[in-house]
């Protein structure tokens, strides 16, 4: 197995295109495991850490205000040390930070979470409600693309030969808008969510709920993007989060297993969905949640 550590971006495509048994490295948390059962022989490794701008956090100008772009290496604890990016978007963030143990955190990436393509990745719910563009890199240029349209089934990706995922958009927003991310698991931690759930939401000077968004993990073959409207034009009151919880009960397709069943996992999906929506409603009045 040849070990590759690109340095820039049309190289890392090059040595894609050209053995389509090769598999992009990025923190490695869910790639080496693989490796080291069996369930994967790649005939190489492309390690993408060493390309420049991979590892960076910025701010991006666009006429709607500046955004955040967050290269496809970076690891969960970076973004978990960078306040600006805290501030922003602390429901991405708390996803990100909610992947594994301390030493997983030092290596794992937002991104390697949803090429990994699992339906219960935790970071991939707050992307998606986030509105999060994808940058896709390989032979035929460079695309944005939309987090929800990267997964297609457990374990694949849209991704075409060659190409990678070079970095992750979120969008610019303005102060009165926040979000947040919530799992339900059966230990307190290191273990895979049951049920992930994030919401996104903008509030108006009076603090009513202007725009929305919600979606789902693990209870789908991929993440889902629910239909938040419930909440818009209320203050979060009862009625409006009772609407919300029964949107996101309806929305999950569960499989039944040991860790939680059909009934239980669409009831918690309910749950998680009122629980977010207040703390983002918090974190968009400007209070702490
Ligand atoms: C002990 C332990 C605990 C864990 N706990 C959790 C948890 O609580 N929640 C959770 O969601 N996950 C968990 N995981 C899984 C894993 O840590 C995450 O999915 C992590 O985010 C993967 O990121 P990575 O950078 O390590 O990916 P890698 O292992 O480097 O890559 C994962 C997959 O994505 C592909 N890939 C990586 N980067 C790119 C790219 N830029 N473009 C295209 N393809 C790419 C790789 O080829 C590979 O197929 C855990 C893993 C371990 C070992």
């Amino acid at each position: 197995m040849k070990f590759q550590s690109p340095q820039t971006v049309d190289d890392a495509i090059a040595m894609l295109a050209a053995d389509t048994n090769a598999r992009v490295l990025a923190g490695g948390t869910d790639l080496l495991v693989r490796l080291r059962s069996g369930h994967i022989s790649p005939s190489a490794i492309v390690d993408i850490k060493h390309i420049s701008g991979m590892r960076d956090i910025t701010q991006e100008d666009t006429p709607e205000g500046s955004g955040w772009r967050i290269g496809a290496a970076v690891s969960c604890a970076e973004m978990g040390e960078h306040a600006g990016l805290v501030a922003a978007y602390p429901g991405v963030v708390e996803g990100a930070e909610l992947i594994g143990s301390t030493q997983v955190q030092g290596r794992c990436t937002m991104v390697g979470n949803l090429c990994n393509a699992g339906p219960a990745g935790d970071s991939v719910p707050a992307m998606v409600a986030a509105g999060a563009l994808i940058r896709v890199a390989g032979p035929n240029g460079t695309r944005d693309v939309p987090v929800l349209d990267i997964p297609v089934a457990p374990g694949k990706t849209s991704l075409t030969e060659g190409e990678f995922v070079t970095s992750v958009f979120l969008p610019a927003r303005p102060d009165n808008a926040s979000d947040a991310y919530l799992r339900f698991i059966p230990r307190t931690e290191m273990d895979i969510a049951v049920v992930g759930c994030a919401v996104n939401l903008t509030l108006d000077a009076q603090g009513t709920v202007t725009a929305a968004s919600m979606s789902l993990g693990a209870v789908g073959p991929k993440v889902k993007q629910v239909d938040a409207s419930a909440i818009v034009g209320s203050t979060c009151d009862d009625a409006s989060l009772d609407a919300l919880a029964a949107a996101a009960t309806e929305a999950a397709t569960p499989i039944d297993d040991k860790r939680g069943t059909i009934a239980f996992r669409k009831d918690v999906s309910g749950v998680l969905a009122k629980r977010a929506a207040k703390i983002a409603y918090t974190r968009a009045k400007g209070a702490s949640a």
